[in-house]
């Protein structure tokens, strides 16, 4: 009899007669539940605490290999971290379809030698996605299309698409550590050693690797990953933005020969199979990834690169609540894996964890060759203030004209997307909500839409107030990248403005296909949000103006010192990475703000050394260890009893030392039409608190629809 995780929200591991020819732990396997086959992996020996006349026979083992002994450890101990179920971390270590089906042949749909006679908008979405990769099912063919069947029939009939019959995985290209890397610098091949002698190690340990944008961070691990692959061992690197992915491969292919294995939302579903599958088998022994990569199944994982890793999306924010750059740490642990946190602006965390020493740091100083850091100066707005309505300074106009004048490229960086975050009424003073959200819609007028950032909610833009009912007295109120983007227009109307925002309505390979465009200088000036700061390589850009420089520092969140430094020295780093030097005007109504100042004179240590010691003082993270718990459910009464009944019944966390503040109502009151009240958790470092927390949260009896939410180390507090 053995026991068996499914990803089926249970709460309990279950238990089945083995089948015939035995089974082993970790094997995958078929099992039945009640009416339904589901998939689950053998976790031990049976419980027996059940009536064995009753209990069922495992149906099959897939034919996948087993599950090996330190991933699963690696799972128990994330969802004891994390505080998460079982089997949601099946789920996320198991999300890819058909897991168990034999490797087979498929159909596929693919380009064919004919053309279309006729273009039609449709087609042309067809023709995009055929060209964008290697076949693909049917039905994925057409919903990436956004077209109907019959299109593609069309199509097909005219030799334009081909129907073939392919393997169902193609085999992974070989990767070659030993062709020549780029001839590296001083500093560079010492770096190099270092990490390459971690990963020989086959010990545990973390590097900080820390360098200005272009330093050749990447060209750094990527001796770290030759040494895993040379020692026959697999390597991934999660990088925080797919969009980042291609120059990525590129230059993977262009180090070692061939591509590696890719997985991340925009992977198509064959190509994730292909994927779990090889990284499971050790075929792909190179794997380039977002933060769910984490949860494959690898055989022998060597080394785990996280790129940028002070970027924010590295936490997730729904379902399973983890910080990737932890669990990195973790899983390497586990498994006796060196672990790169690659940053220029690393996260306190990991700066604090390296002056500590429980992380080597390696520094690369300077920008490779002749590329220097931007020119750094700072706009008093107060002093060079636009008209109403408008957003850009004097100072930064004068310099754009310049910019565009020699043929250069500019950067307008505004975190935040949309027309404008606000409509109200100049009637009455109302401002249009989200009806399901204690949220502002934000105007996005190229889709003529108001939509709510929180929920998704979407509405048009209505004539009449829908408070007071006057009719068109309804006015933007403040600055998002499209209304920055017609002041750029009104005032350079021969120039091609770009906006790079990470709206939902663009697929990942589109906007991929538009950020290597601008890169080849198919725009003049870019307007952009946080997802210019990720690392793209625009040589030709020279400027960057940043219009907003104060925006991040209002709210009073524990991390927005923090976060403001971070993202505007990365965007003006983006000025100037080639031979041109760059530079970097930063607009703010305070120019005097400790912040700002520590931007503009690069005095990174000094920062981090201030911002260190006052979160010490205030015992906040990462000298004092923090969780949220957020309640939510759609009646506020039922939700601020059970709020009022946790801070009643938390003796057993303050046992520990912890102190527990709230509840109150959370930052955003109410997403999605679910109130929101939130306690926070505070204890001093080194303290266990997760069995604390979960018999706390055991302890109160949930009323239906009522969730309770733990969320160990928050980012964010809203
Ligand atoms: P980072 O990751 O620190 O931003 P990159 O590794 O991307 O820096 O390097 C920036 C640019 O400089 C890249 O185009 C890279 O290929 C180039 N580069 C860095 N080091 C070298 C080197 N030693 N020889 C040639 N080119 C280099
Ligand atoms: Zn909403």
């Amino acid at each position: 009899m053995v026991s068996v995780l499914t990803a089926e929200p249970l709460d309990r591991f279950l238990d089945y007669k083995a089948p015939e020819g035995g089974v082993w732990d970790g094997a995958f396997v078929r099992v039945p539940l009640g009416p339904r086959k589901v998939i689950g992996v053998v976790w031990g020996p049976g419980a027996g605490d059940y009536d064995y006349a009753k209990i069922r026979p495992v149906g099959a083992v897939l034919d996948v290999p087993p599950m090996a002994e330190d991933m699963r450890q690696f799972l128990v101990r994330a969802a004891e971290y994390t505080l998460t179920p079982m089997a949601a971390m099946l789920r996320l270590a198991t999300r890819v379809p058909d897991l168990g089906a034999p490797p087979g042949l498929r159909k596929i749909l693919r380009r064919g030698l004919g053309e279309p006679e006729r273009m039609t908008p449709a087609r042309e979405r067809v023709l995009e996605v055929l060209e964008a990769g290697d076949g693909f099912a049917p039905g994925e063919l057409s919903t990436l299309a956004g077209v109907s069947s019959s299109v593609i029939s069309g199509l097909e009939k005219l030799g334009v698409v081909d129907r073939v019959t392919a393997p169902r995985d193609a085999p992974f290209e070989r990767l070659d550590p030993d062709l020549p890397s780029k001839d590296l610098n001083v500093d560079q091949l010492a770096a190099a050693k270092a990490l390459r002698e971690a990963v020989r190690s086959r010990r545990y340990g973390t590097v900080l690797l820390k360098g200005v944008t272009g330093s050749g961070k990447t060209e750094v691990y990527l001796e770290a990953v030759a040494e895993a692959l040379r020692s026959g061992r697999q390597a991934l690197v999660l990088l925080p933005e797919i969009a980042l992915t291609g120059a990525f491969l590129e230059r993977v292919e262009a180090r070692f020969g061939a591509r590696p294995a890719e997985w991340h939302s925009g992977v198509t579903q064959a190509d994730r199979r292909r994927c779990w599958r090889g990284v499971a088998t050790g075929e792909a022994r190179l794997v380039v990834g977002a933060r769910s990569a984490l949860f494959l199944p690898f055989r022998e994982l060597g080394l785990i690169v996280v790129d940028e890793e002070h970027d924010t999306s590295y936490k997730q924010e729904d379902g399973v609540l983890y910080h990737a750059r932890d669990m990195a740490v973790l899983r390497a642990s586990m498994t006796s894996a060196s672990v790169v946190l690659a940053s220029a602006t690393p996260a306190l965390e990991s700066w604090a964890n390296a002056r500590a020493g429980k992380y080597a740091r390696l520094d690369l100083a300077e920008r490779f060759g002749v590329a220097e850091l931007p020119e750094m100066a700072a706009i008093d707005m107060r002093e060079d203030r636009p008209e109403r309505g408008r957003w850009v300074s004097s100072a930064l106009k004068g310099a754009t004209f310049q910019r565009l004048q020699a043929g250069e490229q500019v950067l307008w960086f505004l975190n935040r997307r949309g027309y404008a975050p606000v409509t109200q009424c100049r009637a009455c003073g109302h401002q249009i909500g989200c009806k399901e959200c204690d949220a502002r819609l934000v105007e996005h007028r190229f889709q003529k839409k108001l939509m709510c950032h929180q929920c998704g909610a979407e509405r048009g833009v209505p004539e009449a107030c829908p408070d007071c009912g006057k009719e068109g007295m309804l006015a933007a109120i403040g600055p998002g990248v499209e209304r920055l983007a017609e002041e750029a227009a009104a005032l350079f109307p021969e120039a091609r403005i770009e906006i790079l925002s990470s709206d939902q309505t663009e697929s990942a390979r589109a906007l991929k296909a538009r950020i290597e465009a601008i890169a080849e200088g198919s725009a003049d000036i870019i307007i952009g949000t946080q997802i210019v700061a990720k690392g793209h390589n625009f040589p030709k850009l020279t400027l960057v103006g940043v219009i907003d420089a104060d925006l991040g520092l209002q709210g009073g969140d524990l991390r927005a010192a923090e976060r403001t430094f971070q993202l505007v020295r990365q965007v003006a780093g983006r000025a100037g990475r080639a031979e041109r030097r760059g530079r970097a005007l930063i607009q703010s109504y305070a120019p005097e703000h400790p912040v700002i100042q520590a931007i503009l004179s690069g005095e990174e240590e000094a920062f981090w050394e201030a911002e260190a010691a006052s979160r010490e003082e205030a015992g906040a993270p990462p000298f004092g260890r923090m969780a949220g718990v957020i309640v939510s459910g759609p009646d506020e009464q039922i939700v601020t009893d059970v709020a009022r009944q946790l801070a009643r019944t938390c003796a057993g966390v303050v046992q520990l030392g912890a102190q527990v503040f709230g509840p109150a109502p959370a930052q955003i009151a109410r997403i999605r039409g679910r109130y929101r009240y939130r306690l926070l958790v505070k204890a001093p470092k080194g303290r266990v608190l997760q069995p604390a927390l979960a018999a706390w949260r055991a302890g109160v009896k949930l009323p239906a629809n009522c969730r309770v939410t733990l969320d160990i180390d928050p980012q964010s507090f809203f």
